[in-house]
């Protein structure tokens, strides 16, 4: 954990050593969840994303990305992040002075009117910003969910060309593809080692109970299925599916400090 909290996770160490480093960082999420701290949950999404961004610091990647400030064709397409990851995206919306916040507020409630019950491709292809995009920038960005920061380009033009409905392929450097999954999967192996529910929602519903109920976060704490009518992401391969059952398991039993599963 030392280790991990100093420099977060190696990517040239070997597969097992990882394994320790997204083990190691989904403790440190388990003793976040474990406190008596208000906010605990927003806060155990902001551990995962600094365990990210120290490793994506850490891991120089061979190729740059195209990705820079004021870029935004992938703040159009449809993003779903997890319950504290949306808490804590609140939580930053909640420091807006009054005015801003109710601003804030009502950009959320009418994308969510407009993007409920759109599939991803509907969402893509409607060009819906998200509603937290503000003169071509991210408004959130310190908070932003996993999804987002993961989520980067080696072509700009690809990015243009996606947005504008061509068939194209985004092409994400390695580095950042492997530190998203280890980000996922310390963040839901802490949720499930606490018996939270680690499922990730479709962000402007989330967001919007998470900003419209003032107890939003206690309530879903204490075990209240507050997002019960939002849309989840669903992994219908099962091939996935079993992949992402194993690995959790593994998280939670070596956080736990119980005999790893194979
Ligand atoms: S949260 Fe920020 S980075 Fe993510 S899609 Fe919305 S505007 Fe873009």
């Amino acid at each position: 954990m030392a280790a991990v909290s100093r420099r977060g996770m190696d990517l040239t160490a070997k597969g097992p050593e990882q394994t320790w480093s997204v083990i190691a960082a989904a403790r440190m999420i388990i003793d976040v969840l474990r406190s008596r701290a208000p906010g605990r949950a927003a806060k155990s999404a902001k551990t995962a994303h600094e365990f990210f961004e120290l490793s994506l610091k850490n891991n120089p990647s061979k190729f740059g990305i195209a990705c820079t400030k004021g870029c935004a064709y992938c703040c159009h397409v449809s993003v779903t992040a997890t319950a504290p990851e949306i808490f804590l995206v609140a939580h930053k919306i909640r420091e807006l002075p009054q005015q801003d916040f109710g601003d804030a507020l009502m950009r959320v409630r009418a994308a969510d009117q407009r993007t409920r019950n759109m599939s991803s491709r509907q969402r893509a292809n409607n060009k819906i910003p998200c509603a937290m995009l503000k003169d071509g920038l991210c408004s959130v960005y310190e908070a932003r969910p996993g999804a987002c920061r993961g989520f980067t380009s080696v072509s700009a033009d690809d990015c243009r060309n996606g947005f504008n409905g061509l068939p194209v392929q985004i092409n994400t450097p390695a580095v950042w593809t492997a530190l998203r999954s280890a980000h996922k999967q310390a963040l839901w192996g802490a949720l499930a080692a606490v018996n939270l529910p680690h499922e990730c929602y479709e962000f402007h519903h989330a967001l919007r109970i998470a900003l419209e109920l003032p107890d939003a976060e206690t309530r879903w704490l204490s075990g209240e299925d507050i997002f019960a009518g939002v849309a989840r992401e669903i992994i219908s391969d099962p091939a996935a599916v079993a992949s992402n059952k194993r690995i959790i398991d593994q998280v939670v039993a070596g956080a736990l400090g119980h005999e790893i599963p194979q």
